[in-house]
């Protein structure tokens, strides 16, 4: 198989959550988490890079997604997408610009668009303004992000200083008017020499007319959402070959484990239902790790009926957290905790565990890098944006239910269990 689409995405639950979007059409969706050491070996039709770049020093972010593009085109790829956040997270340095032009500038290409929209999740853009709900992006929560605090809704004047040639925009009239109307357009202020387009989307359908658009554009950038459309216009226009139906779910043994990491709201609420189906569970205490380490942890683990699907879990609510940080420090307690949910996983694993379902993006990291997974072949959804996965970890197929924070329903671990 050769890559129709190549995808780099600045964070891990970023490129899960496309690869989701991506695969909720059928076609075999892979996502690799960095850039692979070797050259593809049977990459998928979409192939999804994860990296770890959206505060990263703005050289850093560019030379790692130009070395993503060099991996994917020698997977055949001839189309990219370059995703961040819905929400445009990004400082005046960069990366969303700076990356963006360089992938342009390897492309060859003169003009790329940039829709972070994601209607289902409440973030539209009209007249180039981000929204969140009903709020302006600058009146979002996200005006106090810790490392990229969004402070202007207008993603013109959010890119120009992060971009070297002009910004422009297509508004929603010229999207209303349908898919050639927008091609035109976007022709038009390519004569213009306007290289950054803002593109405003409200809903799924403006997203289908942008994607029709755009889709033979050498790089698009966006949230996961105008992605979502491209599986089935390349189909549409022969650029994927037909029959290349869903992977196949592979059969894995029934034992799990979750672990759980997150302090989110929703987490908690899951934590909540999940203990109420009395199934075995252990709270993790941080400052009990920090003294007694990880062997009393991994010794309960081994007692327990993996068929049961135990829950290990340092979920916890905010003056909980609050107290461990102020003891251990932010950075130690969340690294304690981080570690000793990795610790389970490996040790799980060597027990037969063969489901693995994490809630927490650090902690799935962690838990990814201890099992020493570097692929993941995308499955079915459990809820938007959080699919199950499939994966290789030193010889055993495991299935992989990697779930950020506030994603999923109260009932989320019961719903993953239940659907594979
Ligand atoms: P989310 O996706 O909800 O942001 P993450 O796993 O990314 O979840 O982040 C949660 C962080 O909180 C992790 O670093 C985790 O180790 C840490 N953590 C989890 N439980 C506790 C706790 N009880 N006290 C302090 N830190 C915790």
């Amino acid at each position: 198989m050769t890559t129709v689409l190549g995808c780099i995405a600045d964070d891990f639950t970023g490129a899960t959550d496309l690869a989701g979007l991506l695969a909720r059409s059928g076609v075999p969706v892979s996502l690799r988490i960095g850039i692979p050491d070797a050259p593809p070996a049977d990459p998928a039709p979409f192939e999804v890079i994860a990296l770890k770049c959206r505060t990263a020093p703005a050289a850093q972010a560019v030379a790692e997604c130009r070395a993503a593009l060099e991996w994917l085109q020698r997977a055949g790829a001839q189309r990219f997408f370059w995703k961040y956040c819905s929400t445009f997270d990004s400082t005046p340095e960069g990366n969303i610009g700076p990356v963006a032009e360089a992938l342009m500038a390897d492309l060859g290409a003169s003009q790329t668009i940039y829709c972070p929209a994601f209607p289902e999740n409440g973030r539209a853009i009209f007249m180039g303004h981000l929204f969140v709900g009903r709020m302006l992006l600058a009146q979002s929560p996200m005006k106090d992000h810790p490392l990229t605090p969004m402070r202007d809704s207008n993603l013109m004047s959010l890119l120009q200083p992060q971009v070297t040639r002009p910004v422009g925009l297509a508004d929603r009239l010229t999207v209303a008017k349908g898919a050639d109307a927008l091609r035109a357009e976007l022709a038009d202020l390519d004569k213009a020499g306007v290289a950054h387009v803002v593109v405003d989307a409200v809903s799924n359908d403006d997203l289908t007319v942008i994607a029709k658009a755009c889709h033979h554009m050498p790089l698009m950038t966006g949230g996961s959402a105008v992605a979502m459309p491209l599986p089935m216009l390349y189909l549409a226009d022969g650029t994927l070959a037909a029959g290349q139906g869903p992977a196949s779910a592979p059969a894995v043994a029934p034992e799990a484990v979750i672990l759980s990491g997150s302090c989110s709201v929703m987490t908690n609420a899951q934590v909540a239902a999940y203990l109420e189906t009395g199934a075995p569970r252990l709270r993790l205490d941080p400052l009990d790790l920090a003294t007694r380490g990880t062997g009393p942890v991994l010794h309960w683990l081994m007692q327990q009926d993996l068929a049961a699907a135990p829950l290990i879990y340092a979920t916890a609510d905010p003056a909980s957290v609050r107290d461990a940080q102020e003891k251990l420090g932010r950075a130690r307690a969340g690294e304690i905790v981080e570690q000793a949910l990795a610790a389970c996983a490996t040790a799980a694993r060597d027990a037969g565990a063969r489901r693995i379902v994490v809630a927490g993006g650090e902690t799935a990291g962690a838990v990814t890098q201890a099992l020493d997974v570097t692929r993941l072949d995308i499955g079915q959804e459990i809820a938007p944006g959080v699919p199950w996965t499939f994966c290789n970890s030193q010889g055993h197929h495991l299935a992989l239910a990697l779930k950020s924070g506030n994603f999923g329903a109260e009932t989320f671990f019961r719903d993953a269990l239940e659907r594979l």
